[in-house]
């Protein structure tokens, strides 16, 4: 059972439910209610087979503070 990561979304999903893809950066799923990316963690059996695990996301983690840069969107001369 995979659960989206979108808070609002958190909606909750079999593996056959949704399509698994790599692109580029590890498979992931996109929830398709709201079109979250949701990454995965692929793990392969013994026997050859691939199983996919969600990564658990860290609790909310505050994000670094950019520098402020007044001049975003700015044009240049
Ligand atoms: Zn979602």
């Amino acid at each position: 059972m995979f659960v989206c990561q979108n808070q609002p979304c958190g909606a909750q999903w079999a593996q056959d439910e949704v399509e698994i893809r790599n692109e580029g950066q590890g498979p992931l799923f996109r929830c398709p209610q709201c079109g979250a990316r949701n990454p995965l963690e692929v793990k392969q059996a013994p026997d050859g087979t691939q199983k996919y695990r969600q990564v658990a996301r860290l609790k909310e983690s505050p994000k670094p503070a950019r520098p402020a840069d007044g001049r975003r969107g700015g044009k240049r001369a």
